[in-house]
């Protein structure tokens, strides 16, 4: 359970969030969508404890994990953010070299990941040797490497093409099935966060809170159910 009570950030003296709280549930997907600049990623970062949050707290199982980073959490960043300085696979290992899995062993599971977005054979790429939708996909990897019981993503399928992305979307939602991780998942697409989610936030411009919330009626798999469905969107 990832409980987020009445966080307040600013940057110098404009107010990004204020008060902001919400909840995941074991084994729920929760979309945030809202305009960009409203304080998505911040809140992510902050959760992540990359970000100092003003005030408020983050409980991750009734632990008080506020202001720190690791331990049960994993992110995938807007822009993929990978270290230029390893190559592909010791991106995704990356995090489980911090929890001190042996050398053999995370390199075994960081393959294991990167094979799964489709990137056999760039073992040995550098970042700056990868297009942006593969650098994501390593971001990817590198994120489910370390099997944390919370994911955050900050908009991990904009930089792939449709074909791509609707394959790590399935495959998204197969390690999430399988795993009952909790999601927290930023996207700037209604029908994708409507393919994902269980629950999707609407957030207003900044400062950002919740304008709706919205339970999503669909049972899974809904891809087709989406395509039949998706003139209701307009
Ligand atoms: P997008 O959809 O474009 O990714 P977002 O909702 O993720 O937008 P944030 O990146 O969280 O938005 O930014 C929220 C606001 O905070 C923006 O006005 C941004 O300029 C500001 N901001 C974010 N990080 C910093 C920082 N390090 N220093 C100063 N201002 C910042
Ligand atoms: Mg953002």
């Amino acid at each position: 359970h990832l409980s987020v009570s009445n966080v307040c950030k600013s940057f110098g003296s404009v107010p990004v969030l204020v008060d902001q709280s919400l909840d995941v549930e074991e084994g729920e997907f929760v979309a945030l969508l809202g305009p960009s600049g409203c304080g998505k990623s911040t809140l992510l970062q902050i959760i992540n404890g990359l970000v100092p949050a003003d005030r408020g707290t983050i409980l991750l199982d009734g632990k008080d994990i506020t202001g720190r980073t690791g331990a049960g959490r994993g992110m995938v960043f807007q822009g993929a953010d990978l270290f230029p300085w390893r190559t592909a696979l010791e991106n995704v290992a990356f995090g489980l070299e911090v929890m001190g899995v042996g050398k053999a062993e995370r390199l075994e599971q960081a393959r294991h990941y990167l094979h799964l977005v489709g990137l056999r054979g760039f073992e040995e790429a550098w970042p700056h040797q990868l297009s942006g939708g593969m650098q994501q996909r390593v971001g990817i990897a590198r994120a489910f490497c370390i099997r944390p019981s919370l994911l955050l993503m900050d908009e991990p399928f904009g930089a792939l093409d449709v074909q791509t992305r609707d394959i790590l979307q399935d495959e998204l939602v197969r390690i999430w099935e399988a795993e009952r991780k909790m999601v927290l998942f930023v996207t700037h697409g209604i029908e994708e966060a409507l393919y994902l989610a269980d629950r999707i936030l609407v957030f207003s411009k900044r400062p950002a809170h919740v304008l709706r919330e919205i339970v999503v009626p669909f049972e899974r798999p809904r891809r087709e159910e989406m395509k039949l469905d998706s003139t209701f969107l307009e």
